[in-house]
């Protein structure tokens, strides 16, 4: 992942580039964990030790706001954020926190047919992603 790609993701979306910003998107772009803003504040001391951790999270929400990542968990007190702009699926481990992606193409079209056979009143779905709570068993990752 190169610098110019952050760059160019802050820029796309209006937002003015400087180095927090780009430290702070590079970490989220490069990881797979789906982080916390704990998670977030902890990696970037290494670049920018005197980042506050209220900037942290001012930053994840001005990201938020422009659609640059999104929050994914349900639950308010485990806020993640991921950096992936395709949709997907998440497997959530309530033992770890571990958050995983999960593909499964077969089970979208499953709920997209199933939704439509509902026919829900006064609702357009437009797009599917699916919360899997449980527990690693095999940890592998
Ligand atoms: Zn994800």
């Amino acid at each position: 992942m190169n610098k110019s790609y952050t760059h160019k993701r802050l820029t796309e979306v209006g937002l003015k580039v400087t180095q927090p910003r780009l430290a702070i998107l590079k970490i989220l772009v490069e990881s797979k964990e789906h982080p916390t803003v704990d998670d977030v504040y902890s990696k970037i001391q290494k670049s920018h030790p005197g980042i506050s951790l209220a900037t942290v999270y001012k930053t994840l929400e001005t990201f938020t706001d422009t659609s640059l990542i999104k929050k994914v968990g349900s639950r308010e007190s485990s806020i993640r954020y991921d950096a992936r702009q395709d949709s997907h699926s998440h497997l959530i481990c309530i033992k770890s926190n571990k958050m995983l992606d999960f593909h499964d193409s077969e089970l979208n079209l499953l709920i997209e047919e199933y939704i439509k056979k509902k026919n829900i009143d006064n609702f357009e779905v437009q797009n599917i992603e699916v919360n899997l709570y449980g527990e690693l068993i095999n940890q592998k990752y």
